[in-house]
């Protein structure tokens, strides 16, 4: 979707800290971490939320990959959280479905 931030940093047309990309996925830090790692997990396809989503694969291939990713950066042991947040009462900002992986400190719950 030529509109869409997330679609843009896939292109590599906006510049990204990029973790891992295969055919299907790309990983990147956020760019306003909420905890030492917090990394998102994105599909290639444009998605707008998980509403939308009826690919069960590729979901659980989003959340694998971050399990992946956080065993690879050394903190799965420890413990992370993954979440996707849908539409404004969920606390969705950008309407790219993204996976976020969060770890590196405790965290609380619920999250507010
Ligand atoms: P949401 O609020 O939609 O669940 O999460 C969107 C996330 O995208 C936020 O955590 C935000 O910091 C992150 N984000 C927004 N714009 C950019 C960007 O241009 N680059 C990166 N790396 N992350 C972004
Ligand atoms: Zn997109």
């Amino acid at each position: 979707m030529s509109d869409c931030l997330f679609c843009k940093i896939i292109a590599g047309e906006i510049p990204s800290n990029k973790i891992y990309e295969d055919e299907d996925v790309f990983a990147f830090h956020d760019i306003e971490a909420q905890a030492p790692h917090h990394f998102l997990v994105i599909p290639k396809i444009h998605i707008s939320t998980l509403n939308d989503a009826d690919d069960a694969h590729l979901l659980g291939k989003l959340t694998l990959t971050a399990s992946k990713i956080a065993k690879d950066l050394g903190f799965a042991d420890d413990g992370y959280r993954v979440a996707m947040n849908c539409n404004e009462q969920g606390g969705q900002s950008v309407y790219h479905i993204h996976l976020h992986c969060l770890g590196g400190r405790q965290l609380k719950w619920p999250p507010g």
